[in-house]
């Protein structure tokens, strides 16, 4: 299979490529990337002018155990079908149901799945189960088992540290993932918002490589109104390579909290959307729509795309996805840079409140730009959900 997409504007910052390009694929490598390729015989063409092609996104949180896990959907209609060919599910499985989530769903999908272990062997099997409320869920020597077995798949993984899942438990799930993921050779995810420990705490335990999702949360704990101390350490970690991730979600994202700390000079290493069964039909929808955004917020678009590319694939340590470069693998997305007016909410609820944090009260803005998916190739095949395989 050979395709060729030519004369869009291709933004890769790994090798700072802005510019008009074509972009040919063989066999589900990246072949080329020059100002003028000729088309092949038998080749598949696909002519994409005036639109932006970028290296297949990369989306650092979802959760895709559908069938397993309350929260999962079907990677390949939210996640591949939506321009992003590779996903990380974040802790939807622990020990326990880790092979039913890869050989039911993981080996199953065309979209490429990664996983973090969740330190709960149960995983999140329904909603706000308290995962953590009960340490006799974290088995480490089970989960380093299994993490190392899937070698392949497993990076790492996560804790979600909030009153709801961990409650006075934070700190010891904390200090168990750590030492899981120093065994296993990978990452720990955490999930903040409405922490019994202080968020800073849980902050400094981190080392370099590890990431903090839902950063702009608007839990009167996060990066919001007076809480300058959270921003300055986020902004001390990230400096030492701790990952600041957004992570959406269905309650995860504030416009107010990110417009707070931009304006301190804190910016998130990646863009993921913590898609799952309670947002993708508002307000995350996609991954591409969080993108947007943060163009809305006012980032670049090459900035936006590195995030969601490049430095997903790094905090991943994947070298061959996230970058447009010869001999990579055959991912890349089309996109549309559209002008109009868009509204966009950060999450669905008003005001409530949480132990002793408050929810910011979803929010809607008018953007008047947006980025539309347009075409996934995914190992070199151009995707058509709409034709069968
Ligand atoms: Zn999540």
């Amino acid at each position: 299979m050979s395709v060729l997409v030519k004369g869009g504007t291709v933004i890769d910052p790994t090798q700072g490529l802005n510019g008009v390009f074509d972009v040919s694929l063989e066999d589900k490598k990246i072949a080329e990337v020059s100002p003028e390729i000729k088309s092949k015989n038998g080749q598949e063409v696909f002519d994409a002018s005036g639109l932006i092609v970028v290296p297949g996104l990369i989306d650092l949180h979802v959760h895709a155990f559908w069938g397993g896990s309350v929260y999962g959907i079907d990677p390949d209609i939210t996640s591949l079908s939506k321009g992003v060919t590779t996903a990380l599910d974040a802790g939807s499985s622990g020990a326990w149901n880790f092979s039913a989530f890869r050989n039911h769903v993981i080996n199953k999908s065309r979209t490429s799945i990664y996983a973090l272990l969740n330190i709960s062997t149960t995983g999140m099997v329904f909603s706000n189960d308290g995962e953590l409320h009960d340490l006799r869920w974290l088995d480490l020597n089970n989960t380093v088992e299994k993490g190392l077995s899937n070698k392949d798949r497993i990076l790492g993984v996560k804790a979600r540290l909030g009153r709801v899942q961990s409650n006075k438990n934070d700190k010891q799930a904390l200090k168990i993932s750590i030492e899981a993921a120093e065994n296993i050779g990978g990452f720990v995810m955490i999930h903040i918002g409405n922490s019994n420990t202080p968020i800073t705490e849980l902050i400094d335990m981190l080392r370099p490589g590890d990431v903090v999702t839902h950063c702009f949360h608007g839990f009167g704990d996060g990066v919001l109104d007076s809480t300058l101390d959270v921003i300055k350490s986020m902004k001390e970690a990230q400096s030492r390579g701790v990952v600041i991730d957004v992570g959406h979600g269905a309650g995860g994202f504030s416009f107010s909290a990110a417009e707070h700390a931009f304006s301190e000079g804190l910016f998130p290493t990646t863009i993921s959307s913590d898609l799952h069964i309670n947002n993708v039909t508002g307000p995350v929808f996609d991954l591409v729509t969080t993108m947007s955004k943060f163009m809305h917020l006012g980032m670049s678009l090459n900035d936006v795309i590195a995030r969601s590319t490049q430095f997903p694939a790094q905090t991943m340590g994947l070298k061959d996805v996230g970058n447009l470069k010869v001999g990579s693998n055959g991912d890349l997305t089309v996109l549309r840079l559209e002008e109009g007016k868009f509204i966009f909410r950060d999450r669905l609820s008003t005001a409530t409140s949480i132990g002793p944090n408050t929810w910011a009260a979803g929010v809607s803005v008018t953007a008047n730009s947006r980025l539309s998916h347009v075409l996934t190739v995914k190992d070199g095949v151009i995707y058509k959900p709409w034709l069968p395989n």
